[in-house]
């Protein structure tokens, strides 16, 4: 076969570890960003720093691949389009368009008859006052939150003057789910049927950042299935091709909810990295690239522990990888409160 040389939109850690699985896979790749310091430079081929509208860079980036992807879901929709006219771009630009807005998402996944937690459309403050119902609660940004930033969780509305709200922002106001576990479920799709799935990942978080994750989560069995079967029914449904994360709330009632997709390879799939024989990110540049499907095996028991803001130092000047544990820096040039600066995975 001829050369393979991969687009990634987004040069952040997840575009860095997309990069460096291609590379052991012989494909080059050409990191798109609009972050001049990104890290991804550190670990792709060539790099292209310019804003996510620019249309003449759009096509200068387009003309040196041959199939685009994309590390992230905040990408205007009209720039994924207009590349998928001169290339591939994998997952398909409308599957991103529909999650990247936490509504249309929401809708999608409630069509499925798969539960979500209750939510409702926010578009000014008259709307949210009338609200109890869904008190105590999280406002969300319809569009561009991640880490949970546009979140302004609300225990009673009394208080939103004082949480100086830009109602210039669409919303949606989700109920607060009495959380018993967080669990994520990655699975790589690479045609009809056809995919690669990771047993379901417990997750922790602290101030809505990930913090922890580790497998096996300590989940039923009847969890187990459910969300593994919810995961691959979404991935289906989108006609998916690559990897995509689920991310669940199970409640004190044993309840289990979507609480949203990432159309992408996702931070608590780090571990898969050292813990099976074909990473999530390895089987996303596979699945896009159309290589070889692998199947999945499970080398070990594992857990990461994300290194945020200045977590890293002691790492950095310490630490040296030892048989069962596994550091690794960013590379990001500063270090910023509550920015994922690297990780550590232990194999158990
Ligand atoms: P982001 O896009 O920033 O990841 P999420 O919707 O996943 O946003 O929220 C981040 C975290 O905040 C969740 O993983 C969870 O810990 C907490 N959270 C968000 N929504 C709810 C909810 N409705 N009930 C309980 N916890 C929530
Ligand atoms: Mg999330």
């Amino acid at each position: 076969m001829s050369e393979i040389k991969l687009g990634i939109i987004g040069g952040g850690q997840l575009g860095s570890m997309l990069s460096k699985a291609a590379k052991e896979l012989n494909i080059k790749t050409v990191i798109y960003c609009d972050d001049k310091d990104a890290p991804g430079q550190n670990f792709c081929d060539e790099f292209i720093y310019a804003k996510y509208l620019d249309k003449n860079k759009i096509v200068e980036f387009a003309k040196k691949v041959n199939v685009i992807t994309y590390e992230f879901e905040n990408i205007p929709f009209e720039s994924l389009n207009d590349l998928n006219k001169l290339k591939p771009v994998l997952p398909k630009p409308s599957v991103n368009r529909l999650i990247q807005h936490r509504l249309a998402e929401k809708d999608f996944i409630n069509k499925l008859n798969i539960r979500t937690t209750r939510y409702v459309h926010v578009e000014n403050k008259e709307d949210l006052l009338t609200l109890n119902d869904f008190c105590p609660g999280i406002l969300k940004t319809t569009t561009m939150g991640y880490d949970g930033k546009g979140q302004y969780p609300i225990t009673n509305l009394k208080e939103i003057d004082s949480l100086k709200i830009n109602f210039n922002n669409e919303y949606i106001l989700e109920k607060l789910v009495k959380l018993k576990k967080e669990i994520s479920v990655i699975v790589t799709r690479f045609g009809n049927n056809r995919y690669e799935i990771y047993e379901p990942i417990e997750n922790t978080h602290e101030e809505q950042i990930l913090k922890h994750s580790k497998i096996p989560a300590e989940i039923s069995k009847k969890i187990f299935e459910q969300s593994k079967e919810w995961a691959i029914l979404i991935a289906e449904e989108l006609k998916y091709i690559g990897t995509l994360c689920v991310e669940f709330f199970i409640d004190r009632n044993e309840n289990l909810y979507v609480n949203e997709i990432a159309p992408r390879v996702h931070n608590s799939g780090h571990l898969t990295i050292n813990a099976y024989n074909v990473s999530q990110f390895e089987n996303h540049v596979r699945a896009v690239c159309s290589l070889e499907q692998i199947p999945l095996k499970k080398i070990a028991n594992a857990e990461m522990i994300n290194l945020i803001g200045d977590q890293i130092i002691p790492y950095r000047e310490n630490l040296k990888n030892k048989d069962n544990q596994f550091f690794f820096d960013y590379l990001k040039k500063d270090i910023k409160e509550k920015r994922k600066m690297g990780h550590l995975t232990i194999l158990k």
